[in-house]
């Protein structure tokens, strides 16, 4: 037979009979994927499995270390995007049969899991009779489709409830979010939990030894069932409706079911995610045939998000964040980091200082004085202590991370570290004042950062003695939840510092994009033509509630206008200076802000800005009349808005700024002005990035969009990269 390199089967002959071991682990990747020929395979070994004699048990198991199965093969799913709903079926179907095997051939099959077992995987898994999970902290069940637009399409949403219960079912499916090995247990998932042996933790597990305890209790297992065949009885309770007239699940409960679970989803999804609320339907409606029909049923609800734009928008954000991955950057080779050190211990000190303690290295933390220095700390502890089951500080966690923080006013301790990064105030005289007393303590090799959002890399490396070991490092806030670090390139940036601080960022568990410098860098000057946008709409008499609603049903996470205030009024004038400095013709300051200032309004951090926000509603922002009075005396126009033209006002100049971002060459491709602004300002991922959703528009129509607001000035006209977008295939991703 010809093994797919991912499989591999071995034949045990045990005194309670022959159990079949098949090991998964592809030795070309870094996690087991179930492409087209593993299913080949896989479908063989079945075959001759049920052709011998005496074959007792299967046993699925992986020897790749913290990883099961991670899921179907996604290129493959992309390449069969655009088949028609019945070939879609089909493809669902043959998933289905080939994994329903698993519940009939005559023997039982066990799932052993040791890692992620996500999407087909769980699929593959959830059809075993029997399933034992590996009790570490790698462990994890998921059906994670309905981030990509799906739900599962092999018999995930047929078979899973009829083992665990609608709720746990649909709660599973429809939030895509993982369980761990006693969660699995408690739910029904898991008949058996094994914990880890305190020897060989992460070693490649020898496939016939008797010391791998997940083997050795998944051949228990076979050996019990053999004997009592209870695994048969199992096979035709979970083979049956769920709820029927004899018993199950009542059409009252069903129904509390699917209202509480559906006004859930909608919440959640506002609408904009529709794989959730379709998984449900199926659910629902499946409680009461029995588990083939319910396959049919979930095969032809597939059709209905496979292939939809919101799938292939979520798809094009997981090849975006896959790419981003495996990019370093540049050629060169990154040095080792082993420890880090951040200078200003304020919001963003505190919170890279805890990303890199999260991630076991040693950090020093430095500001001008003790107190600075242990509200840094206290604040750094308080993060990486915290534990979300609990909702608080968990205290062996803080015991654990304690020793890899050192709040220090020392020069030479901060100096000791292999990377420095800078997250002073913003003033540049400052910052060099810094680097020239850090400098001297520096080696040849440590790396000098800085996470400026607003200044040049280049003017402050002027006085440097080793520009070339400095580099912007721009994360964002709060840095706990933004994904993206900026790595910004200096004039005289090496290429070993970007790989550098590329692979600094990767380890703290960032997506880090290689820009080159800039007024704004990349994702604060694509972002600010919007914002400002925002302003003048306010100007020509369009409303804050329109304005921000209009952002909001594109789908950003918040309006324009409350960005202000989450920004901070005085930091946004700043910022706003900086841009018109560099962009005169296109950047016009709206004289609202420093107006707001003026009163004492600078936004969420003093509870007024553009909106009051109020401890007794929780800093949720409620509508302001000295704001709305503010305002009042700087509109100039009694214009009536349509949304369609709000959402276009604020879009296009975003757009357009995005493309001068590559005509200038700050940004590399469409693909990293797409993931930065999705990870960087929370850009809505079910449009699939803005050049995605511009490809959905096409550029031809956005050309004609933009021939509608020309009297509005330079900042609307079209640039050349659209121009030529639109007279070639009218696509900005290329294909
Ligand atoms: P912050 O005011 O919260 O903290 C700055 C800290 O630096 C203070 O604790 C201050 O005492 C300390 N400090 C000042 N001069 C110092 C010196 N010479 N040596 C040591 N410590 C010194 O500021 P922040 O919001 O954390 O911003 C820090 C940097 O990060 C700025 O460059 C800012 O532009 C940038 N940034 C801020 C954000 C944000 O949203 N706050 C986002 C991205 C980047």
């Amino acid at each position: 037979m010809s093994d797919s390199s991912l499989l591999s089967l071995a034949i045990r002959n045990e005194e309670f009979g022959d159990v079949a071991v098949l090991t998964l682990n592809d030795p070309n990747k870094g996690a087991n994927v179930l492409s087209q020929s593993v299913l080949v395979d896989f479908e063989k070994h079945l075959d001759d499995l049920e052709d011998r004699d005496g074959i007792v048990g299967l046993v699925i198991r992986s020897t790749k270390p913290g990883n099961f199965i991670a899921g179907a093969d996604l290129k493959e799913f992309v390449a069969d995007i655009d088949l028609p709903a019945e070939e879609v079926v089909k493809v669902a179907q043959r998933g289905q049969q080939l994994f329903g095997r698993l519940a009939k051939v005559p023997f039982v099959t066990i799932a052993a899991i040791d890692g992620v077992c996500l999407g087909g995987g769980a699929e593959l898994a959830i059809w075993c009779d029997r399933r034992i999970m590996m009790d570490n902290a790698q462990t994890s069940f998921a059906f994670p489709e309905v981030k990509l637009g799906l739900f599962p399409g092999w018999g995930g949403t047929a078979r899973t409830p009829r083992i665990v219960g609608l709720a746990n079912a649909v709660e599973l499916v429809t939030s895509g979010e993982g369980i761990d090995a006693k969660a699995a247990q408690a739910m029904g998932l898991a008949q058996d939990v094994v914990q880890v042996s305190p020897h060989r933790p992460d070693a490649e597990k020898d496939e016939t030894s008797h010391e791998e305890p997940l083997l050795e209790a998944a051949l228990r297992m076979v050996c019990h069932e053999a004997e009592h065949k209870d695994y048969l009885k199992d096979r035709d309770c979970w083979a049956a409706p769920i709820s029927s007239e004899e018993g199950g699940i009542s059409d009252t409960e069903l129904g509390f079911l699917g209202a509480t679970a559906s006004a859930y989803i909608q919440q959640q999804t506002k609408g904009n995610y529709p794989a959730p609320l379709a998984a449900l339907e199926v659910m629902l409606g499946a409680a009461g045939v029995d588990v083939e029909q319910a396959c049919q049923m979930e095969a032809e609800g597939f059709t209905e998000v496979f292939g939809s734009p919101v799938n292939r928008a979520l798809l094009n954000v997981f090849f975006l964040r896959d790419a981003n991955k495996k990019q370093a950057g540049t050629d060169a080779e990154p040095a080792k980091i082993n420890s880090a050190a951040v200078v200003g211990a304020g919001i963003m000190g505190q919170g890279i200082a805890a990303a890199s303690v999260k991630r076991g290295l040693p950090t020093a933390l430095g500001d001008i004085s003790a107190e600075a220095v242990g509200r840094g700390v206290q604040g750094v502890l308080t993060e990486v202590s915290y534990n979300k089951q609990i909702k608080g500080p968990d205290v062996a966690k803080a015991l654990e991370y304690t020793p890899l923080i050192n709040g220090t006013l020392s020069d030479g301790e901060i100096a000791n570290a292999d990377i420095v990064i800078e997250a002073i105030y913003e003033n540049q005289e400052a910052k060099q004042e810094l680097y020239a007393r850090l400098e001297p303590h520096l080696s040849e090799s440590t790396l000098l950062c800085t996470n400026t959002s607003t200044i040049p890399v280049t003017s402050l490396a002027e006085s440097l003695e080793r520009p070339e070991n400095f580099c912007g490092l721009h994360f964002f806030n709060p840095v706990r939840r933004m994904p993206l670090v900026e790595v910004i390139r200096g004039e005289k940036t090496s290429d070993q510092t970007i790989a550098t601080a590329v692979a600094y960022s990767k380890k703290l568990g960032k997506s880090p994009v290689v820009v080159s410098d800039g007024p704004g860098f990349l994702v604060n000057r694509v972002l600010l033509p919007y914002m400002n946008e925002a302003l003048l709409l306010l100007e020509e008499g369009a409303s804050i509630k329109a304005v921000d609603r209009a952002a909001k049903s594109f789908g950003m996470p918040m309006g324009p206008i409350e960005l202000y205030d989450t920004v901070g009024l005085d930091v946004a004038i700043h910022a706003g200076g900086v841009m018109h400095a560099a962009f005169p013709d296109r950047i016009e300051p709206s004289s609202i802000l420093p107006a707001m200032v003026e009163a004492g309004r600078k936004g969420k951090k003093n509870g007024q800005g553009f909106f009051d926000y109020p401890k007794s509603k929780k800093g949720r922002p409620v509508p302001s009349d000295e704001a709305n009075a503010i305002i009042a005396k700087h509109v100039t126009a009694s214009k009536e808005f349509k949304s369609k033209e709000l959402t276009e006002r604020l879009m296009l100049p975003m757009l357009l700024e995005a493309t001068r971002v590559l005509e200038d060459g700050v940004a590399h491709s469409v693909a990293d002005v797409d993931l930065a602004l999705i990870f960087g300002i929370g850009f809505p991922p079910f449009r699939g990035g803005l050049f995605f959703w511009a490809d959905h528009v096409g550029a031809a129509k956005i050309l004609e969009q933009l021939g509608e607001y020309q009297e509005l000035g330079k900042r609307y006209e079209p640039t050349d990269f659209l121009k030529k977008t639109a007279e070639g295939d009218g696509k900005f991703y290329p294909h």
